[in-house]
């Protein structure tokens, strides 16, 4: 599609999109409330007339106060991973179905598969979107599909090896918890993987690199959230700079989480989302929390729809410490510059006579402790002088064996805050 296709397409399906939400209790309240009707709604310029969706909204309206539509249309139902309080639901009528695979099937087109390719979900099933999510989209493509689902590392690694499997997908963190158990004895490389389409939690270009060495394939980053399907929202293309976002199926606004205003092209704030085909349950402006940037110019690859950066972190995951605004990503990006070290941490925080503390938790890679006490020392001076440079205080530095933090399946627990 074209600039101009795309948005007049978006004009035509928010006007549709927006009668359609009217049509669920919650939202027909809300409109009233904010004294907006949907015939108010005539193109995508009217978007700022809109009222934003916020979690609260949904949790107000568990279980069904947002479903626009009869009961009997619905054919599925998924929750968030609740990782920040109770869960949300979220309907699906047939179409929605059928168009959430379309888009998930355009992401694994577009970084290069085909029908050829064998396709191993390492994503946990059930409630949790990663799993039917891309499940769906890979059979609408037509791939071989194996539904291995979270965990049993060695089922996983002997699955993909016994049938060839050229793309993978699973959190990047249980991605390098795979690479790391294989280097107990083995070289992830001999796996033969292609693509690994890493996701459902942030991470650095750091950590990306560092994965594509150790597997020896292209890793693209899949962004999504259940609110707005799951995966499929967003994705990489082979140039790997930014994710292309469905702008047919989504209204895109990043906004200054105070002022609620739109940011200057480029610049970082809170993405806010609109579905734009969905039926059973639309959602208007729905303020994800996660913070990235438009990526301006267009796309060597061909696409004109958007691009967004990398999430940063979400709102509520910057840490303050010391009245210091920390991100975990800015941690990360430290320790995987660092090839003695695995691709696994914990951020803890304490307290100690009213200071709070930092400690990071790392793991020395497999064979990189060469026996020298000394050099082990320095590097993790070097280690602490990068940290302190980058957040402005002292961090405390624990070097674990390999293997010996707790690792993760689904979406990892980097911050355990003991500071209460
Ligand atoms: P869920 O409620 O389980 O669907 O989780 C959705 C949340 O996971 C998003 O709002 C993001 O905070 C996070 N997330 C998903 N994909 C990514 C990604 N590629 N990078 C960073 N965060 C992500
Ligand atoms: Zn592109």
């Amino acid at each position: 599609m074209s600039r101009q296709e795309i948005e007049s397409f978006q004009s035509e399906q928010l006007v549709r999109s927006v009668a359609q939400a009217a049509k669920s209790p919650y939202y027909a309240s809300k409109f009233k409330d904010f004294g907006v009707e949907p015939g108010d709604i005539r193109s995508r310029s009217d978007i700022g007339k809109l009222p934003f969706t916020t979690k609260e909204d949904l949790r107000l309206s568990y279980p069904t106060g947002m479903l626009a539509v009869d009961p009997e249309l619905v054919v599925r139902m998924h929750t968030s991973s609740g990782t920040t309080g109770k869960p949300t639901a979220i309907f699906h009528t047939r179409e929605d179905v059928e168009n959430w695979a379309e888009l998930m099937a355009r992401c694994i087109h577009m970084a290069g598969c085909t029908a050829k390719d064998i396709f191993q979900n390492m994503s946990g099933y059930g409630l949790f979107t990663g799993g039917l999510g891309l499940h769906y989209g890979a059979e609408r493509l037509g791939m071989w599909v194996i539904p291995a689902g979270a965990g049993n590392t060695a089922r996983q690694i002997l699955l993909i090896r016994d049938f060839h499997v050229t793309a993978v997908h699973a959190t990047p963190s249980y991605a390098m918890h795979v690479a790391e158990r294989m280097l107990e004895g083995d070289d992830p490389k001999s796996l033969g993987l292609k693509y690994g389409f890493f996701g459902a939690e942030p991470y650095t270009e750091e950590m990306r690199r560092k994965l594509e060495e150790l597997y020896g394939l292209k890793v693209f980053n899949s962004y999504g959230l259940s609110e707005m399907n799951g995966p499929g929202v967003a994705f990489e293309c082979p140039q790997q700079n930014g994710m292309h976002i469905w702008e047919d199926s989504y209204y895109v606004e990043i906004i200054n989480p105070e002022t609620l205003q739109p940011v200057p092209e480029g610049e970082v704030g809170e993405l806010v989302l609109t579905t734009l085909r969905r039926t059973a349950m639309p959602i208007i402006r729905y303020r994800t929390r996660d913070l990235t940037r438009f990526v301006v110019g267009d796309c060597p690859c061909g696409r004109r729809h958007a691009r967004i950066d990398r999430m940063l972190g979400r709102s509520d995951d910057m840490l303050i410490i010391r009245g210091v605004n920390v991100f975990p990503s800015q941690i990360e990006e430290v320790i995987m510059r660092h090839k003695w070290l695995g691709g696994n941490y914990v951020i803890r925080l304490s307290k100690k006579e009213a200071l709070d503390q930092m400690t990071v938790q790392v793991e020395l890679a497999k064979g990189a402790f060469d026996g020298s006490v000394e050099s082990l020392r320095n590097q993790r001076a070097e280690l602490a002088r990068q940290l302190r440079e980058q957040v402005g205080f002292s961090v405390n530095i624990e070097v674990a064996e390999p293997g010996s933090l707790p690792a993760s399946e689904g979406k990892a627990k980097r911050v355990i805050d003991e500071r209460e």
